[in-house]
């Protein structure tokens, strides 16, 4: 019995999935073993991290998955052998880690029902940075520094003393005049970056691997069997803390001002906040500012300020419960190119883009990153349905910087630029290393389309002007104008451009959903058939109404250039432009598109709110003073009434304005009532 129900669910299982966690565990166990053991890091913690949270998100939804070797069984390691070992008088806590504002608020919650009674809502806290280095140890004895430690594994750390005593930042003897008798003092090594980069290039002239990021220099300085190499690295220290009873030091403000009185440094950067909102800001402050600091930081620390409190909190697992880590973002991840879209930019160059299963990197969702031109996609060797490395560096937009060939399945397939042109169908030729449109107005026309798709008597999006378009065009976040109703997926994206934010792309998003209703000869103008102006849009939307953009298709499709001319207005010109319009592919696939996304058609009556003027056909000639002629026509259109271009004996009204054309001439010719504007207003009133 056992063995079939086994087997029933080995194969209902995915077997994808299968393969998925037997290609990620083994990927994940090769980086360990190169670092580890061959010393080399070939990706950075963050996309291993990456990689590790699908592995155990997979496991923990398939737990059939688990094998005993996974990565995600591995627990924490031990001191090296080769340092005498100290044991902690109080154990070296690490932090719990927090990556979202709804983490920090439940960590309150936790730590409120642990201590059975709420905090006070302006109960401050210390805010401080979380430096990315090395959590250290160091004993004073009659103002002397007598030892220095590793945290290792919080209980007992590597004796390192002499190592840290290669670094000037932590003092030898502490400069005041009163001198505690015993003071155990904790902080973090760190490397500046300017230091990191100076290793690096000295290494790179020694023909010696290069180090992957600073931390990890600073850990390999600080095991130093020689403290000779050690002193070669100039390392840093920033003293955060004193292992003392609540009663000596209130807050950890007191404290900080405590370590700097007896000469140690405290990161200048840290605050005390006075609520949790200050807390959040804080935390943002510097997500935005850690490209510009000296060092590396990957989050803040936030402490209750009280040390009574905090004390009174005690430990949960390894970690203080009355401080976090909140973390900032991961500015690297992994990701699976879905697919490769084609853009064409403004210059006519084909752009390939690669679209990818969302991902979160620098703070924001990624759904796409440029991969610039064909060279780029050789360069990185990629292929679609490749996992890949996605990297974002302060605020610039992201980009895939590494391809993970080992997790591919041999599905993956192959990308080549296309031979013809997406917007129009042109061959598509090279020049230098990009791929250009043979057709030099194609752009161009791809452009005022999309202009005029969004213009007043279209889809009337305002938000979107022509340098936006043109933005969204270059920066691959649109390729046609079906892609705005899509932006929503985009935000993210926007709202790093340069002059663009949060708020102003969720205007722009908002905006778009807010437009996806359409009165039909709106979206039949829209199309940009040529010869279509408005009015002839009107006439055929009246003629042939239409529910869905599904039924628009189905009826224009099957119209021939006969029953096109019996409509008032329409000539075999005109006829003849929308008959071949509809008979493109690629206008029918731009219309199953907009479809697609989500555009509808609004019902007609919504236009016309009341029928004063049915029946009567109005010309308009020369400008109006109190509003525009489009306005004009609207207001017209609102009371029932329609508008035609050309003046006949069918014509109710013409409206004349200042400057007025023939029409005026012809008007009186034909006895046609003439309306001055004043009259004009009197009637729409
Ligand atoms: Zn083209």
């Amino acid at each position: 019995m056992q063995n079939v129900f086994i087997n029933r669910s080995v194969s209902s299982m995915n077997k994808e999935i299968e393969l998925r966690t037997k290609k990620l565990r083994e990927e994940i166990n090769r980086y360990r073993y190169l670092y580890h053991v061959l010393d080399r890091q070939e990706i950075s913690d963050e996309s291993l991290d990456s990689l590790k949270k699908e592995l155990f998100d997979l496991e923990q939804k398939f737990p059939e998955l688990v094998t005993p070797d996974s990565p995600t069984q591995r627990v924490g390691g031990a001191p090296l052998k080769e340092f005498k070992k100290i044991t902690h008088e109080m154990r070296m806590n690490s932090l719990n880690d927090a990556f979202s504002k709804k983490d920090v608020e439940d960590w309150i919650t936790r730590l409120e029902n642990y201590l059975g009674y709420h905090l006070a809502s302006a109960e401050p806290f210390y805010c401080d940075l979380k430096m990315d280095g090395l959590a250290v140890e160091l004993i004073y004895e009659n103002d002397t520094l007598m030892s220095g430690s590793t945290r290792g594994d919080g209980l007992i750390g590597e004796d390192v003393t002499q190592n840290l005593k290669t670094i000037e930042a932590i003092p030898l003897k502490l400069g005041t005049d009163n001198p505690p008798k015993r003071i155990i003092v904790r902080g973090e090594v760190f490397l500046t970056k300017k230091e990191f980069s100076r290793i690096n290039r000295e290494q790179e002239k020694k023909g010696e691997k290069i180090y992957a990021n600073p931390r990890n220099v600073a850990a390999g300085a600080i095991r130093q069997l020689d403290p000779r190499v050690t002193a070669s690295r100039k390392l840093d220290f920033y003293a955060y803390g004193i292992v003392a009873a609540p009663e000596i030091y209130k807050t950890h403000t007191s404290e900080f001002k405590t370590l700097r009185e007896l000469g140690f440094k405290t990161n200048p950067n840290g605050q005390t906040v006075k609520n949790l909102e200050e807390v959040f800001v804080f935390q943002k402050k510097w997500e935005k500012a850690r490209e510009k600091l000296p060092y590396e930081i990957d989050g803040v620390v936030v402490f209750i300020n009280d040390n009574q409190i905090f004390s009174s909190a005690g430990i949960i697992g390894k970690a203080p419960r009355a401080a976090i880590a909140y973390k900032f973002s991961p500015r690297e991840a992994t990701t699976i190119v879905l697919g490769v879209n084609i853009q064409v930019g403004r210059t006519g160059v084909l752009t390939p883009v690669a679209v990818m299963k969302p991902v979160s990197v620098g703070g924001i969702t990624i759904t796409h990153a440029s991969l610039h031109n064909a060279d780029e996609i050789d360069r990185l060797g990629l292929k679609i349905g490749d996992t890949v490395i996605i990297s974002r560096a302060g605020d610039v937009i992201p980009k895939i910087t590494k391809v993970l060939k080992e997790l591919r399945t041999g599905r993956e397939k192959s990308f080549s630029m296309p031979p013809r042109c997406p917007v129009d169908g042109s061959p598509v030729v090279r020049d230098g290393v990009a791929y250009r449109c043979s057709n030099q107005n194609c752009a161009a026309k791809l452009r005022e389309a999309i202009y005029h798709f969004v213009s007043r008597q279209a889809f009337n999006i305002e938000g979107l002007g022509p340098k936006i378009i043109d933005r969204f065009l270059d920066e691959g976040l649109i390729s046609d104008a079906a892609d705005i109703f899509e932006l929503k997926k985009e935000i993210g994206e926007i709202a790093t451009l340069p002059h663009f934010g949060e708020k102003s792309a969720e205007n722009i998003v908002n905006e778009v959903e807010s437009r996806k209703k359409i009165l039909l000869e709106k979206l039949i103008y829209s199309l940009g058939i040529f010869h279509v102006g408005e009015e002839t849009a009107i006439a055929l939307a009246k003629r042939f109404p239409s529910k869905s953009i599904g039924d628009l298709l189905e009826t224009f499709s099957k119209l021939s250039l006969e029953d096109l001319q019996k409509i008032q207005d329409i000539g075999p010109k005109v006829a003849e432009s929308i008959y071949g319009w509809f008979r493109e592919k690629r206008n029918t696939s731009f219309l199953k598109k907009l479809e697609e996304v989500g555009v509808v058609i609004k019902k007609e009556g919504s236009l016309a709110k009341s029928d004063k003027l049915v029946g009567k056909t109005f010309v308009l000639t020369g400008s109006l003073s109190s509003m525009s002629r489009d306005e004009a026509k609207e207001k017209i259109r609102n009371l029932g009434g329609e508008i035609s271009e050309a003046v006949s004996s069918k014509t109710s009204f013409v409206i004349v304005g200042s400057d007025p054309g023939s029409k005026f001439e012809r008007a009186k010719k034909l006895g046609v009532k003439i309306l001055d504007e004043h009259e004009f207003r009197n009637i729409i009133k």
